[in-house]
């Protein structure tokens, strides 16, 4: 199956999506994990990424880009993946489309994960990773509602499945949640 994985900084993408690329037997391609990877190898791409991050701002989509076909090409598996946090801009988007038609494979579904501000305003200034300081959080949140929102739409004209489960409770019962969406 080929799924990505969305919502707001704090949904929970990384918990679920982990779970469900288990389950399902595929890999799961987290565009933050790689880019954090990156600084903490110290490459040109994970300095450059550095700044962008820590103001809570998106890395340009020509680097994203370029990780997503990497890591797609490189390894792609015959039974799938599952993207976490990509694609973030239209321009992504349009993009991916491009690489998958290369590819010659389709999306499956789109799994988009709702939690409200208040929640993820809370469980990111409990985190406290690098770049979760109020400030930024707010930030990454703007971002997300001005240019990641406009990815449903996008993909909603492209008549890509988009299933919409609520990221708010206990963690095995959301996961269960997106089985049953997906008809599993
Ligand atoms: P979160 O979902 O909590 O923001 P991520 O680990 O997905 O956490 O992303 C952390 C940061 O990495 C983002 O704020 C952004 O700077 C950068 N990033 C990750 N994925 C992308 C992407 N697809 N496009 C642009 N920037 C990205």
């Amino acid at each position: 199956m080929r799924l990505i994985i969305v919502g707001p900084p704090g949904a929970g993408k990384g918990t679920q999506g982990t779970l469900l690329a288990r389950r399902l037997g595929i890999p799961r391609y987290s565009t933050g994990d790689i880019l954090r990877q990156a600084r903490r190898d110290g490459t040109s791409m994970g300095l450059e990424a550095l700044r962008y991050m820590d103001a809570g701002e998106l890395v340009p989509d020509e680097v994203i880009l370029g990780i997503v076909a990497d890591v797609l090409v490189k390894e792609e598996s015959e039974d799938g993946f599952l993207l976490d946090g990509f694609p973030r801009t239209v321009v992504q988007a349009e993009g991916f489309r491009r690489l998958l038609d290369e590819m010659g494979v389709e999306l499956d579904a789109i799994v988009d994960l709702a939690v409200d501000e208040e929640e993820i305003m809370q469980r990111l200034a409990a985190r406290g990773r690098r770049d979760d300081s109020l400030d930024t959080i707010r930030r990454r949140l703007e971002v997300h509602r001005a240019q990641t929102q406009p990815v449903l739409d996008w993909y909603a004209n492209a008549d890509v499945r988009i299933l919409s489960v609520g990221g708010v409770g206990d963690v095995e019962e959301i996961q269960s949640d997106i089985l049953t969406r997906l008809g599993l």
